[in-house]
């Protein structure tokens, strides 16, 4: 146990070099792009997220051959406008519910990110896993660790070095284009890539382009671009600074154990614990060193824990030298609690996502939508009955034909539908006109609301509220 003094862990922070601040780990010193080349991982945490990552991946590439009443069980086709999650079928009429599924979603990673830090860029972000747990995988594979891959980079071209780049060009090339086949099916269904597949490029130009260009865009990302990916364009790590505070769980170095630094001595240990290795700024995929502190380039990947830990049993001294710790945790030794902002943010949270559930549970099999045929007024017919006219437009959101019929509710009257009936085909879309005659006695004023029951199958679904136009008495 160490002891924590607050006073004394602010004068150590503030002793600390601060020239970090002057420069970016992936920019050299000219200006160029200065490339990463982290050491190959190894630590208990990196094989939990081998294994983490393995199950993601078996779920990325399974999913698109599970299917429900043969529809793919995830779909977001935008071009046909056609979403299916976990086997619903979602139209643009269910906008609201994708709002509000969003503003959960955004609410659910604020309140994360305010606990656990960005716990989520390391373990779950598919940038960082398909970076991380596959393509970094193949190039130790292919070029060696961090030492032979510098050597590869820096020696001048020749044979060796141009077979070198050939091979890593084909098979980041090859599983890139994997990649966006797979990226390609959550978007059209992996039948249709299939058929692309089967029946070729003349058939299926659009998808052909589509597929060139995703494949295009995964191989530079993840041949070039990289890192970047994380520092230079990704939002969610820029907003680091507004969610975390003193209380949210990083991946965090222990200055007070581990300042002031140096080198291990045999006979009687003269500084803190850190030994001044360098392993964990070696490991580190964005290049930083997570010593001077929380930086918004750390996607919080743990690999620096496990290689500050494995220096830490060599040198014979506690682990968790870097560890996942609040910076309160780090100053007075306090554990994580709860604070206003996380019990405001729960709340919100809470809140959203019930009234999403209660959405999703009371979602209706069809929608319906009623209006007064625009441009129209009432008619007196012959037999002195009032008669309007209106518009519907309904949306069947199941798998099934649905024929329905309109009825008045609680007033004499009928409705002719032209056409004779209404059925709307599976996951369609239909218009109908029809005309409400209404009894003159029934019609007392102006604008009469009324209420039109939508019947599926002689059961009544839902009921729309119209206004029914006639002569003032
Ligand atoms: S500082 Fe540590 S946790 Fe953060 S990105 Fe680098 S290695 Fe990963
Ligand atoms: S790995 Fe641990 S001991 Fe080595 S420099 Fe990093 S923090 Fe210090």
């Amino acid at each position: 146990m160490y002891h924590r003094d607050t006073a004394e862990a602010l004068a150590k922070k503030s002793q600390m070099d601060q020239s970090f601040r002057d420069s970016v780990a992936t920019i050299d010193k000219k200006g160029s792009r200065n490339y990463i080349s982290p050491k190959k991982p190894k630590g208990s945490l990196y094989n939990k997220r081998t294994i983490a990552s393995i199950l993601y991946l078996i779920l990325f590439f399974g999913l698109p051959f599970i299917k429900i009443k043969g529809e793919p069980i995830f779909m977001i086709n935008i071009l046909k406008r056609k979403f299916i999650l976990f086997g619903q079928i979602f139209g643009p009429e269910d906008f609201f519910i994708f709002m509000l599924g969003m503003l959960t979603f955004v609410v659910f990673v604020i309140l994360f990110t305010v606990v656990f830090g960005r716990v989520f860029c390391g373990w779950a972000c598919p940038q960082t896993i398909f970076m991380e747990m596959v393509f970094r995988k193949i190039e130790y594979w292919l070029d060696g660790d961090h030492i032979r891959q510098r050597q590869l980079r820096e020696m001048p071209w020749n044979a060796y070095k141009i077979r070198k780049r050939a091979v890593k060009i084909i098979v980041f090339w090859l599983m890139s284009f994997l990649i966006a086949h797979f990226f390609m099916a959550y978007l059209i269904s992996m039948d249709e890539v299939k058929r692309y597949m089967t029946e070729g490029i003349d058939q299926h130009f659009g998808t052909f382009v589509a597929l060139s260009i995703f494949t295009t865009v995964f191989f530079f990302v993840y041949y070039w671009f990289r890192e970047q990916v994380c520092i230079v364009v990704c939002p969610y790590g820029r907003l680091q600074g507004v969610l975390l505070d003193k209380n949210s769980i990083v991946v965090a170095y222990d200055y007070v154990r581990g300042e002031p630094r140096g080198k291990a001595r045999k006979t009687e240990q003269t500084h803190g614990d850190c030994v001044d290795c360098a392993a964990c700024v070696r490991v580190c995929p964005t290049g930083i060193d997570i010593r001077n502190g929380t930086q918004l380039e750390c996607v919080n990947c743990t690999a620096c824990i496990d290689a500050c830990d494995e220096i830490m049993t060599a040198v014979n001294r506690p682990t968790g030298l870097i560890r996942f710790a609040s910076e309160a945790n780090v100053v007075k030794g306090e554990k994580p609690r709860l604070n206003a902002r996380i019990v405001g943010y729960s709340f919100v949270l809470l809140s959203l996502a019930g009234a999403l559930a209660f959405m999703l549970a009371s979602r209706d099999d069809v929608d319906v939508t009623i209006l007064r045929t625009s441009g129209t007024v009432f008619r007196e017919l012959p037999d002195g009955r009032i008669a309007n006219v209106y518009n519907a437009r309904l949306a069947n959101k199941t798998r099934e034909d649905i024929p329905i019929t309109l009825q008045l509710e609680g007033i004499r009257g009928e409705i002719e539908v032209a056409g004779g009936s209404i059925v709307v085909e599976k996951e369609g879309y239909k218009t109908a006109t029809f005309i409400i005659r209404v009894e003159p006695a029934e019609i007392r004023q102006r604008r009469t609301p009324i209420r039109i029951g939508v019947y599926e199958k002689g059961i009544n679904i839902k009921n729309v509220n119209v206004t029914f136009m006639g002569p003032m008495r």
